[in-house]
């Protein structure tokens, strides 16, 4: 049925739920499996297993070590990784979702359909996880978490989501805005009451995550200012009163010195027009901040770099094409033109600063910003961050831990992240050692999520040819999934 749905790929919530019912039966059919012979990386600072093997039982791993001291229960399958390296699901905590359509961005295409689809884009690569970032209206988000957790939609990486925070007219960047502002999908506020207010509905919803903007862009549109200190030190005092995780956009290096000394939780983007100072290296220091560095998205696409099978195995031709001529919704240059620069100053200030924010103690986590770009999008992008990361210091090992276990602290998530009893089987196996060169978790053989292994090949099938169709299954889906109304924007206050 999954197969019969995938082919003509008229996604119809009906469909959605046979699709589930199909995995789910596959899924008992083979609930025990011992995994064995692989170059077990755990996802933490303990060393990798060799020749390791783990059980995988309903969805979860019942035991792990080396192989011939894991005894598997009776009946349980077999699965040989003689050669390969397992290592744990990316979890990535930034991203957006929603409203990219592979040759069109828009708002039009915001569905659970299209989030659907960017989620199993995720999974496709390795990610169990992903966080898209105040984008979302709050009650659609709610709900898509809640169908999926309740097993309606097809495997894909599981969705979380926080609420978005800027001035009136401010925040996402001028293609991202265009499509949050129809649906009302961020908080505006104005002053430090606002958000104390605003962050109350929040935290009556039960949300776990918010994301503030602060950028020099927003003293120019909307209401022509950018969110002053004031405001974001008592949205975040009001949400840790509530337990909420706090997300601060900031670009430059006056504004992430501020949302740091506010004691933001989660500190998003690297400084790469400026070198870092000693004043800042003082409060990364003191306040030890998760650090999500989103930086590959202003990078020249790999597919500039001749034949990228790893990337185009999932983009349609003509998304390939437009990409190489810059024909991006983003703009970005195409692939003919020179290097600027402006690009080769960010490249030494990148040099420059990423190991002093590593040095001084900013935990990093793995974040994307896929969603408004194709040159820089669902699943692959992940895999140009990490290899960032190494290219500016970090070790192989590092950009693990920073890509597996850390985001499932910032996610408070802890039913996956590494390779260890009573986790969720959540794992990548692969054709070479990432520990080697980060490039080889690109070497994908197998991603599992819960146990279940993903359809690689429908999945790619479908991307491929994701032009089909797209406009009518769209259609459909929002009838189930009605945006947020303006009328009652008020009253919500989301
Ligand atoms: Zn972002």
């Amino acid at each position: 049925m999954q197969l019969k749905c995938r082919r003509v790929w008229r996604l119809s919530a009906a469909c959605i739920l046979l699709a589930s019912a199909g995995a789910m039966t596959a899924f008992s059919q083979s609930n025990t499996v011992l995994y064995e012979g692989a170059r077990l990386v755990i996802g933490d600072a303990s060393a990798p297993i060799e020749n390791g093997a783990f059980v995988a039982q309903n969805g979860h791993i019942t035991a792990i070590g080396r192989k011939g001291s894991v005894k598997a229960p009776g009946g349980a399958s077999r699965v040989d990784l003689t050669g390969k390296t397992v290592m744990p699901a990316l979890n990535n905590i930034h991203l957006h979702a929603g409203y990219e359509g592979f040759v069109s961005w828009s708002v039009e295409n915001h569905s659970a359909e299209n989030i659907l689809d960017h989620l199993e884009r995720e999974a496709f690569y390795g990610a169990g996880t992903a966080m898209t970032m105040g984008d979302q209206p709050a009650d659609f988000a709610i709900k898509f978490r809640e169908d999926q957790l309740a097993g309606k939609f097809p495997p894909a990486a599981r969705l979380f989501f926080a609420a978005g925070f800027a001035p009136p007219g401010g925040g996402p960047d001028a293609l991202l805005i265009q499509g949050t502002t129809p649906l009302h999908a961020v908080n505006e506020v104005s002053t430090p009451e606002e958000a104390v207010a605003a962050v109350r509905r929040i935290a009556a919803r039960k949300i776990e995550h918010v994301k503030f903007w602060v950028d020099n862009r927003d003293n120019t549109r909307g209401g022509m200012k950018k969110m002053p200190p004031e405001v974001y030190t008592a949205l975040i005092e009001e949400a840790h009163k509530h337990g909420i995780t706090v997300h601060a956009h900031a670009t430059n290096l006056q504004d992430q010195k501020g949302v740091v000394k506010a004691g933001v939780d989660v500190l998003v983007h690297t400084v790469a027009g400026e070198k870092l100072d000693d004043e800042f290296l003082a409060l990364l220091k003191e306040k030890k901040p998760y650090w999500t560095p989103v930086m590959g998205l202003g990078d020249r696409s790999e597919l500039c770099d001749g034949a990228n099978p790893f990337i185009e195995q999932t983009l349609p031709d003509s998304v390939v094409a437009d990409v190489k001529a810059g024909k991006t919704w983003l703009p970005s240059p195409p692939c003919s033109a020179p290097i600027s620069a402006q690009f080769m100053l960010r490249e030494e200030n990148l040099k420059y600063n990423f190991p002093k924010y590593i040095a001084a103690g900013a935990r990093i986590v793995l974040g994307s910003d896929a969603g408004v770009s194709a040159k820089y999008s669902y699943g692959f992008a992940e895999h140009h961050e990490m290899g960032m990361y190494v290219r500016l210091g970090m070790t192989p090992a590092d950009t693990i831990i920073a890509s597996t276990s850390r985001p499932t602290e910032v996610l408070r998530l802890r039913d996956t992240g590494t390779l260890a009893k009573g986790k969720r089987a959540d794992f990548i196996v692969l054709n070479a050692n990432p520990l080697d060169d980060i490039r080889n978790t690109r070497e994908i053989d197998s991603v599992y999520l819960n146990g279940a292994r993903i359809d690689r090949a429908a999945l790619q099938a479908k991307f491929k040819q994701a032009l089909v169709d797209r406009d009518a299954t769209q259609a459909k889906l929002k009838k189930d999934y009605v945006p947020h109304p303006p009328s009652s924007r008020k009253a919500e206050g989301l």
